[in-house]
């Protein structure tokens, strides 16, 4: 008999029968609270009836066109309504399926417009696991030993990491910045560095948003050696921490901005967004793919994005976001395994440390696991693996935070 493979065995117990919004009804008959969003990517809620209503209507027009071969029309609007969001002077874009894809041509994109190997990304950074992906990847070593070598030309630098250094984020920025520099100076000179790429908050590698003057910084250093500043917005983007894109709580803006997961709300979609100028470096044959840029994913981000702008699930992302935190700060005060609480919007997370004040990554776990007898789907992350996120849908209530948070209080109580 055939059976899934052994990592697709060790998925939660949970087996899902159907979904709405906030919530999921496994095969048990149990109704499960979802604060997993299918890791950030079901950003208006499970089968929102106008992405449903969209996805259906687009199946009985055309399914599938290939991109580079035939344009349809769901692509040709996601375009114009991605123009209404992305950043002044991106002003061009381009498709792939996942956030992997999007990073990959995004790296090939800075290569090509600079003509320079090198790219530099950050410590605890989770950019994919396609092997160029992987190799930018350093938010734990699973995702990254056992299958090298990987692409060269990458070196990974310092992300300002306050709480784990122990220090204020003005002095971790500070000393991020110089090493920055002196890698600049030393090992991956100014004229081989293509690229920086960087998450306005780090997804696996800890829900730590980047601090606006670190994002400020590597604008700057770009500007100043004429290096490529990508933003892979894949997990931040679309509304999730409160503001339409991560970067946004910063005054930098990127030359690429890669989106993907609560772009069409749980179709496979990813955009890669920049300037024509820099679009335009990239020749023809160099990016693209057999499904990119697919007719029915493209219509359920059209959707996405219409219900993200009528509903005003940004602001909601905000306004939760700040009830979310303030229940997850009283569980940290109440709980003395709990070193850290941070996060931005809907993107909020616990940081779990022992006694001595090192990563617990069993104590992450055994919230995670206790929750699921609370109806309750959590999810952990961080390079120690010692955090647990919550990452809700951006249409969440403050009724099912106010729940959420009870029952991640009642999982700690047994887990701890
Ligand atoms: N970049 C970030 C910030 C992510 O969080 C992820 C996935 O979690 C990726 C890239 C890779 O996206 P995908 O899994 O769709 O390839």
């Amino acid at each position: 008999m055939t059976a899934l493979s052994p990592i697709l065995q060790q998925a939660t117990p949970v087996i899902v029968d159907h979904a709405s919004g906030s919530w999921i009804v496994g095969t048990d008959g149990r109704r499960y609270l979802d604060f997993t969003t299918g890791i950030g990517v079901t950003s208006t809620g499970h089968c929102h009836p106008r992405v449903v209503a969209a996805a259906r209507e687009q199946v009985g027009s055309i399914i599938h066109a290939q991109y580079t071969t035939l344009l349809h029309r769901p692509l040709l609007e996601l375009t114009e309504k991605l123009g209404e969001v992305l950043p002044d002077g991106l002003d061009s874009v381009f498709y792939a399926n996942s956030g992997s894809e999007a990073v990959e041509a995004s790296i090939r994109l800075a290569r090509m417009a600079t003509g320079r190997p090198n790219i530099i990304a950050f410590h605890g950074g989770f950019h994919g696991r396609t092997v160029a992906a992987a190799s930018l990847t350093s938010a734990g070593t699973k995702f990254r030993s056992g299958f090298s070598p990987l692409m060269g030309g990458v070196h990974l630098a310092p992300f300002p990491y306050a709480y784990r250094y122990g220090w204020d984020v003005e002095t971790a920025v500070d000393f991020a910045l110089r090493e920055l520099d002196y890698l600049l100076q030393t090992v991956s000179s100014v004229a081989d560095t293509a690229a920086f790429i960087i998450e306005p908050v780090l997804g696996d590698g800890g829900y730590l948003p980047t601090p606006p003057r670190f994002l400020e910084g590597l604008r700057e250093r770009a500007d100043r050696h004429g290096i490529v500043f990508i933003l892979d917005e894949v997990q931040a983007g679309v509304g999730r921490t409160g503001k339409f894109w991560g970067h946004q709580h910063s005054a930098a803006t990127p030359d690429v901005l890669i989106t993907a997961k609560g772009l069409a709300s749980g179709f496979p979609i990813s955009a890669i967004a920049a300037s024509t100028e820099l679009m335009s470096k990239a020749w023809p044959g160099s990016q693209g793919g057999t499904y990119g840029g697919n007719a029915v994913a493209a219509a359920a981000a059209v959707a996405t994005l219409d219900v993200v702008r009528d509903e005003g699930l940004v602001e909601n992302a905000r306004i939760r976001g700040v009830e979310l935190a303030s229940g997850l700060a009283r569980l940290g005060q109440e709980f003395g395994q709990v070193g850290d609480v941070r996060g931005l919007g809907l993107m909020q997370a616990l940081e779990f440390t022992t006694d001595a004040g090192e990563p617990d990554a069993d104590a992450a776990r055994a919230v995670q696991q206790a929750a699921i007898d609370q109806d309750l789907l959590l999810l952990t992350c961080g390079g120690y693996g010692n955090v647990v996120r919550v990452v809700p849908a951006l249409t969440v209530t403050a009724d099912e935070i106010d729940e959420g948070v009870r029952r991640i209080g009642a999982a700690m109580k047994v887990g701890l």
